[in-house]
C-alpha cells in the first residue's frame, strides 16, 4: 500500500526519535501535502525539459525520478546528433541533464517511482512507496523500457552475460566474443565501441537492412571489411546457451530457417521498446495497439490535464524529439493552469 498513513507513521516515529535525543518535546503534526501546479513522471530528457519550461514560467514543479536523470541515454555509447555537442558519451550527456536539472532551485525532484495515478476533482493524485502527491496537472514522461526476446532462458541470463547497455559492462567484455543484436543507431554503435577491446564482434539483426543513420551504417561497413564486425543478417536469436552465464546463442536465418550456433561471452540487446505506459492507462489516457500514449502535437491527451513526453509516445524516439515534446508539453500545462486553455 503507498498510502499516506505508511509515510505519516514512519514521520511521528522520526519526531518521536528527535524528542528523545534533544529532550525538546512539541506536538506531533503530520505534514500537510502540497499542491503542484505540474507533475512530471520521469526524468529522462523530456522530463528535465519539462520541468526547465514549467519552472521557468512560474509554475509549482516537481519530477519523480527514481533511477538516472537523464533516462536510458545515460546507456548511450556515443552521442552524436545533440546540436552544440559534437560527440559526448550517453553518460556525460546524462550527467548535464541532471546538473542542469539540479542546478535550479525550486524544481522539486523526488526520487520516487509512481506506481499509481488517480484523477480528482482539483487535479490529480500520484502514489510512490513513500507517500501520496497532488498536482493540478500532468506529464507523463516515462520513457521505455527494453525489449527482450522473449526467450525461456532469458530472464536467468540477464546480468550473467545478457544485457542492455554495453557501455555498462565494458570492462569484462574486453578479450571476449560479442554479438550486439538490432539493426539501429544504438545497436550499431554499440558494436562500434567494441572494436578494439571484444575479441570478436557479431552483429545480428532479423532484417536485411539496418535502419541506422547513413553515417553509422558506413562506418559499421567499413569495420566489417577490414573484418573487425561480423554482420549476421537475416536472422534471429531462438535460443540460449548457458545456464548461469551466456555461453553462446542459436541463430536462425529468416528465409530458410537454417540454425546456427554461435559462442558468445555476451548478448547485447539493442532490439526495440516497450512503452511504460500503464500507469497512464490507471486514469483513462489512451494509448495505440502497441501501448504508446496518443498525444497530438500539442502533446496533450485525451484526459485534461494530462500531456505526455518524449519516448512514451511513440514520436521518433530520439532526444531531439523527447526534449522539444517535453517543453512543449511544459507550456501547455502552463496555458491550462493560467489561462485555463
Ligand atoms: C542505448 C541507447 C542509445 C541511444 N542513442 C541515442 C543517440 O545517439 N541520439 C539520440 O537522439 N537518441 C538516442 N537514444 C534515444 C534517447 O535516449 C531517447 O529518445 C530519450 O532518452 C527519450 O527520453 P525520454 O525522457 O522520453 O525517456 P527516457 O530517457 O526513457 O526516460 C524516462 C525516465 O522515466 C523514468 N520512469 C519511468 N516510469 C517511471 C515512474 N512510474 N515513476 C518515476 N520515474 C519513471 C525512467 O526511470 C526514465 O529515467 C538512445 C537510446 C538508447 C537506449
Amino acid at each position: 500500500m503507498y498510502n499516506a498513513a505508511r509515510k505519516e507513521g514512519g514521520l511521528r516515529k522520526l519526531h518521536e526519535a528527535k524528542e528523545q535525543k534533544t529532550g525538546l518535546h512539541g506536538v506531533w503534526e503530520p505534514p500537510v501535502p502540497q499542491m503542484y501546479d505540474v507533475a512530471i513522471i520521469g526524468g529522462g530528457p523530456a522530463g528535465v525539459a519539462a520541468a526547465i519550461y514549467s519552472f521557468r514560467r512560474g509554475m509549482k514543479t516537481v519530477v519523480f525520478e527514481d533511477k538516472a536523470i537523464g533516462g536510458v541515454i545515460n546507456d548511450a555509447t556515443v552521442v552524436e546528433d545533440w546540436p552544440g555537442i559534437a560527440r559526448i558519451t550517453g553518460g556525460e550527456l546524462g550527467k548535464k541533464f541532471e546538473e542542469h536539472l539540479t542546478s535550479i532551485q525550486g524544481i522539486d525532484l523526488k526520487r520516487e517511482f509512481i506506481e499509481k495515478i488517480e484523477k480528482k476533482n482539483d487535479g490529480f493524485s500520484l502514489y510512490s512507496m513513500n507517500g501520496t502527491h497532488y498536482s493540478k496537472t500532468l506529464i507523463i514522461a516515462t520513457g521505455c523500457r527494453y525489449k527482450g526476446l522473449g526467450l525461456e532462458k532469458e530472464k536467468n541470463l540477464l546480468g550473467k552475460g545478457l544485457g542492455y547497455c554495453i557501455l555498462c559492462d565494458m570492462t569484462e567484455l574486453k578479450g571476449k566474443k560479442v554479438a550486439v543484436v538490432g539493426g539501429g543507431n544504438a545497436a550499431l554503435n554499440a558494436a562500434l565501441h567494441l572494436v578494439g577491446a571484444a575479441s570478436k564482434i557479431y552483429l545480428i539483426h532479423r532484417r536485411s537492412e539496418f535502419r541506422a543513420d547513413e553515417l553509422v551504417q558506413k562506418r559499421v561497413l567499413d569495420e566489417a571489411e577490414k573484418g573487425n564486425i561480423t554482420l549476421l543478417l537475416s536472422r534471429n536469436v531462438v535460443d540460449l546457451i548457458g545456464n548461469n552465464k551466456v555461453e553462446g546463442c542459436v541463430l536462425e536465418e529468416v528465409e530458410t530457417k537454417k540454425r546456427e550456433t554461435l559462442e558468445l561471452g555476451g548478448l547485447y540487446l539493442y532490439a526495440g521498446n516497450i512503452p511504460s505506459s500503464s500507469i497512464a492507462g490507471q486514469i483513462g489516457v489512451k494509448t495505440n495497439e502497441l501501448g504508446f500514449i496518443q498525444a497530438d502535437e500539442e502533446m496533450r491527451t485525451n484526459v485534461e490535464g494530462v500531456f505526455a513526453a518524449g519516448d512514451v509516445t511513440g514520436k521518433k524516439l530520439v532526444l531531439v524529439a523527447a526534449v522539444s515534446q517535453g517543453a512543449i508539453a511544459a507550456m501547455n500545462a502552463c496555458n491550462l493552469i493560467k489561462y485555463g486553455k
